[in-house]
């Protein structure tokens, strides 16, 4: 196992199909926004970012639609579907590989301390 490993994980908040038109395909009926949310996970702890991806994805024609091919309809529902979809507040959470570590250490101290103690005597 890898100390530093880090995992990205993404939940994902909301999924909303668009009624707007594929600037692709022209389809009505195939945008879908999705916006998730960033965790990260290490063998220490879990964090839960505040930070949110978003991708448009259009299910006609099956690409993922950018940025710069949004019209302004596209970018006013697309920020009318971000506001209604705030991030879940950020947490920070110990694993329990970090409370072992811990009290190992403390162990480890603990059996110091009493050596120490011990050859004082
Ligand atoms: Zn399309």
């Amino acid at each position: 196992m890898q100390l530093t490993a880090m995992k990205e994980l993404f939940s994902t908040l909301r999924e909303a199909p668009l009624n707007n038109h594929c600037p692709k395909c022209f389809s009505r009926d195939g945008l879908q926004v999705t916006f998730k949310q960033k965790h990260l996970k290490t063998m220490w702890y879990n964090k839960r970012t505040d930070e949110v991806t978003s991708t448009l994805f259009c299910n006609t024609c099956n690409q993922q639609i950018f940025p710069v091919d949004w019209d302004e309809d596209i970018e006013r529902v697309y920020e009318y579907q971000r506001k209604a979809s705030p991030p879940k507040p950020s947490y920070f959470k110990p694993s329990k590989n970090l409370y072992i570590a811990i009290g190992l250490s403390l162990v480890a101290l603990g059996g110091i301390a009493a050596y120490a103690f011990i050859a004082m005597v």
